[in-house]
């Protein structure tokens, strides 16, 4: 009897385990058919200067608008579309619409854009973004990339080289997550970047004593370096207070604005 019994536990399992595996494939074919039909779009997070309360920047982040789901964060399809070999083909997309609405915004107003380590894999990346920029009409100073530490770890000279190549066309890199990874120090004499984006998570803390430490350290290590820091994931005014009184002077978070259609293109309100 105990036997059957765990007949039946593996029978459970396998049939687990082969659901999961449809599942899988049916949400990487959605996800194929919603790049080709149109459902992948961008909204955009200001990123702010705290000094003038102008935007300089707008953080594109991608939407899955799913006929039935509605709204689908990236967290839930990036992973997926990095498994079913999906990932170059929507950053594409993703870099061709963000480059195409920036062209309207502004001048001075720049777009940041994600980069996931997938998209340097076939050592395209940088003829793709040449080709998407010349189409835009977007000049590469107003084009940001954003890094994180996945996209250095496996730092062949392949990579490395890419991203010489994407600065070396005037186009900025941004280390995103700053600080959450295992040798984010290392990375930043690695690559030349042009500004770094302290995590959300050391934001939420401030103003803890040992976290308000490590974010001023940061802070001076930048200066020194002559890269600019933005404190990721501001929600409230007193966060504001603290960073203008030890001089970081950009910013991201929903106190500044969330992530909309298209960002506002002057000042923005946040004190009041
Ligand atoms: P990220 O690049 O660090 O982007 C910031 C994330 O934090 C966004 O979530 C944003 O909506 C959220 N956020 C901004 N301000 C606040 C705040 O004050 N409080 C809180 N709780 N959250 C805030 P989102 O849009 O869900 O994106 C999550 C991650 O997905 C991004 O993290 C990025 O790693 C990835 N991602 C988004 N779009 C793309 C893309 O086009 N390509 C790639 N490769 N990755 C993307
Ligand atoms: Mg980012
Ligand atoms: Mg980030
Ligand atoms: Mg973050």
């Amino acid at each position: 009897k105990a036997k059957d019994q765990g007949k039946g536990k593996a029978f459970v399992f396998d049939r687990w385990i082969e659901e999961e595996h449809h599942q899988q494939i049916s949400r990487e074919a959605e996800l194929r058919e919603a790049i080709d039909k149109g459902q992948i779009s961008l909204v955009y997070q200001p990123i702010v200067d705290l000094m003038s309360s102008q935007i300089v920047s707008a953080e594109a982040l991608v939407r899955w608008n799913h006929p039935v789901r509605g709204c689908v964060e990236p967290g839930e399809f990036i992973e997926t579309a990095e498994r079913a070999n999906l990932m170059e083909e929507l950053g594409k997309l993703v870099l061709q619409i963000a480059c195409r609405d920036a062209a309207l915004w502004p001048d001075p107003i720049q777009v940041n854009v994600n980069l996931s380590p997938r998209q340097l894999r076939s050592g395209q990346f940088p003829q793709i973004l040449a080709d998407t920029l010349a189409a835009s009409g977007l000049s590469a100073e107003r084009l940001a990339i954003e890094i994180t530490e996945n996209v250095l770890l496996d730092q062949d000279d392949k990579t490395l080289q890419q991203l010489d190549t994407i600065r070396g066309m005037g186009v900025g890199l941004i280390l995103d997550d700053f600080g959450t990874g295992y040798s984010s120090l290392t990375y930043l004499h690695k690559v030349e970047v042009r500004g770094i984006k302290i995590d959300a998570s050391f934001t939420r803390q401030l103003p803890e004593r040992k976290v308000a430490a490590i974010y001023r350290m940061i802070a001076r290590l930048a200066m020194d370096l002559n890269i600019y820091v933005v404190a990721e994931g501001v929600e409230d005014a007193s966060q504001v207070e603290w960073l203008n009184r030890n001089g970081i002077r950009f910013a991201q978070g929903y106190l500044l604005g969330r992530p909309m259609p298209s960002p506002p293109t002057s000042r923005v309100e946040y004190l009041a």
